[in-house]
Formats: structure tokens, C-alpha cells, sequence
């Protein structure tokens, strides 16, 4: 399902249909709503009722859904493309660092891209290259403006799956959008009456296809970086943690790496300090929320069990009492 408009969902077909059709146009059958189940772009979907000629159909069932990001909806993503710019607003490494984490929390492919390539000079991207990469990413460098990258970066989102784009705003998301996707705007002023977007319409995500199998939604993502609640969850979310950690474990299983005896992941990393800063930030939150409340749904990444976190917690307030005892 690549569309939802008002009352209308655009379907396209896993292949080509009688008459040439690509897409459908579907309604939704009622008891899908009836059992609350809410259909999501680039949701996989069993249409019935088809009249060919007409290009019309009904949605009766969804298929289950293998990822599902909240912003924008849009299911069975399998890649989130962090944005940045290099100049315009200057790239940023802490409001990056939060950007790839929130990435990395939905669980698919990070890809990170660094637009106005135009605006560098070459040894300064060949350094932010680098440093990029000693986090774990294959930095791109793109320029919208000059057409730098644009079709490496349709190739690798031309691998089959779903791929949203994301980052802060004014780094030239939409741009680069258009600059993938360049019948977009044709695509929406052809399609006609009743499904037009007026002013009564939202507007919802769309997907566009870049290759077969290979889609693009055509709204950024997050723009606000969001991080853990549990402290624990936040070291796998740096790929230099998980490398380290694939070689050696630390000592304690809930090692919070920040130079904790025994600790395999160690200081020696060029985003260890920003790490620490989101660990701090991670750990000032849960201490401000207290005790998570039972009937919250549990974390994304399983059960972690209370007495865990509180011990933990324990363990840091224990640890700032010295260090503010050493301090005095
Ligand atoms: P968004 O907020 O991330 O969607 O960013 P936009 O696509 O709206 O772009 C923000 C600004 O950056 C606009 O003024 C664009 O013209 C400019 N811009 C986008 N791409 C490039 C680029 O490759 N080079 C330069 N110099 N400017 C760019
Ligand atoms: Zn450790």
C-alpha cells in the first residue's frame, strides 16, 4: 500500500495485472476497521473485488507488519537514511550522534548521508569522512546543487525495501527527495478528481518507487532525535560498541561502559565522549521519572525486569555520591 488518502488507498501490485495495471485504487473493507487494525503505508496487503478495467478494488486483509516506524507511519521500513549537512547548518557531531541512535532504535539499515558537498572543501570532507566512518558508517557525501552523489546514494536505496530519510530540518531532505524522485511532482498533479489533495485532505506519506521492490517515502522522518528510556539500551545502539563487544564482553553484563572494571569497550573511541553525555541524559531522565510505572507498555528490545534498572540506578547515585564527596 503505497498511498491513503481520505477514503482511498493507491495499492501497486507485486507484478503487472490484467490491462497493464500497476496500481490499484482500493477502499478499505469494513471489518478491517471494525478490528481496529490500522493500515499503514508500505503495509503488504490482500485485495479483493478487483474490477480491472476500472483499476478499483477493496483491501480485506493486512499482512503482519515486520517493522512499523511512527513518523512518519509507515510500515515494513528497512531503511532510515540520517540526513545532515556538512555546511548550512555545519554538521553537528552531538546533534548527529542523537540523530543515529534514533535510527538505530528502530532496528533497520542506517545509511548516513552528508548533503551540500558544495559548500566543503575537499580535505574537510575527506575529514569528515573518515571520522564518520570510525563510527561505524559509510558516510555519502551529496550536493543537490552540483548533482554530487545523488546516483550513488539511487543505488543504494535501489535495493529492494522501504526507505525513509530523515534528519534535521533545513539540511536539504526535500531536495534531495525531488533530486531522487524527479516525476514527483508530475506524479501528483496527475491524479484526478475526487482523490486530488485539496484542503480537505490530509496529507499523508506516500511512497515512490525507485526501483522495482524499492520504494521512498516522500516525507521526511523524525526530526527530533529521541533516545532510550533504559540505559542499557543505549550501548548497542553505537555500532563501535557492538564491534567491540562481538570481540570481548565486559565483566558485567550490565556494564554501562563508562570505565567500569573489566569493561571490553573502553574509552579509546572518538564518540566515547558522546556517549557518556547521552548516557548522563538517559540515566537524569529515568532518575527524574522514578519508578517506570507497571502499566506502560514494556520496551521495544524485551523485558527488562525492574529490580535490574533500579539496582543499576542505585549504583550511579552511589557513584555521583562519591565523586561529589571526592569533589568537596
Ligand atoms: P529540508 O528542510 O531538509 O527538507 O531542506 P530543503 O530541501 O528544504 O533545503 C533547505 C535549503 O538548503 C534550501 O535553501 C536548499 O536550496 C538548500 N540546499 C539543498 N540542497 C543543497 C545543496 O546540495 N547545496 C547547497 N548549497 N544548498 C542546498
Ligand atoms: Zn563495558
Amino acid at each position: 500500500m503505497t498511498a491513503l488518502e481520505a477514503n482511498f488507498c493507491r495499492v501497486r501490485l507485486d507484478g503487472i495485472g490484467p490491462a497493464a495495471a500497476g496500481e490499484l485504487l482500493c477502499v478499505r473493507r469494513t471489518r478491517l476497521g471494525k478490528t481496529g487494525q490500522r493500515i499503514y503505508v508500505g503495509d503488504r496487503v490482500r485485495v479483493e473485488g478487483i474490477d480491472w478495467p476500472a483499476r478499483r478494488g477493496a483491501i480485506a486483509a493486512v499482512a503482519e507488519r515486520r517493522t512499523q516506524l511512527e513518523r512518519p507511519a509507515v510500515a515494513n521500513c528497512s531503511r532510515v537514511v540520517v540526513v545532515v549537512a556538512l555546511e548550512q547548518p555545519r554538521l553537528d557531531p552531538p546533534q548527529l550522534n542523537r540523530f543515529l541512535l534514533t535510527a538505530e532504535r528502530t532496528g533497520v539499515a542506517v545509511e548516513l548521508v552528508l548533503t551540500k558537498a558544495d559548500l566543503v572543501a575537499p580535505q574537510d570532507l575527506q575529514a569528515w569522512c573518515a571520522r564518520l566512518q570510525g563510527w561505524g558508517y559509510e558516510p555519502l557525501p551529496v550536493s543537490t546543487l552540483r548533482g554530487d552523489g545523488i546516483e550513488s546514494l539511487r543505488r543504494r536505496l535501489q535495493q529492494p525495501g522501504i526507505s525513509v530519510l530523515c534528519g534535521p530540518s533545513g539540511v536539504g531532505k526535500s531536495s534531495l527527495i525531488n533530486a531522487l524522485v524527479p516525476t514527483l511532482d508530475l506524479r501528483v498533479s496527475a491524479v484526478s478528481g475526487r482523490l486530488q489533495r485539496g484542503r480537505h485532505t490530509t496529507r499523508h506519506v506516500e511512497l515512490f518507487s525507485l526501483a522495482p521492490g524499492a520504494l521512498l517515502a516522500d516525507t521526511p522522518g523524525f526530526n527530533r532525535p529521541d533516545l532510550p528510556r533504559d540505559p542499557i539500551e543505549l550501548g548497542p545502539l553505537f555500532p563501535e560498541i557492538r564491534r567491540r563487544q562481538a570481540q570481548a564482553s565486559c565483566r558485567f553484563r550490565n556494564c554501562l561502559h563508562q570505565g567500569d572494571p573489566g569493561c571490553a569497550v573502553g574509552d579509546a573511541w572518538d564518540r566515547h565522549p558522546l556517549y557518556l553525555s547521552c548516557l548522563e541524559a538517559v540515566l537524569a531522565e529515568a532518575e527524574r521519572e522514578g519508578p517506570r510505572d507497571s502499566s506502560e507498555p514494556s520496551s521495544r528490545r524485551g523485558d527488562r525486569s525492574e529490580p535490574r534498572l533500579d539496582q543499576r540506578l542505585r549504583q550511579l547515585s552511589r557513584r555521583r555520591q562519591r565523586q561529589g564527596q571526592a569533589d568537596d
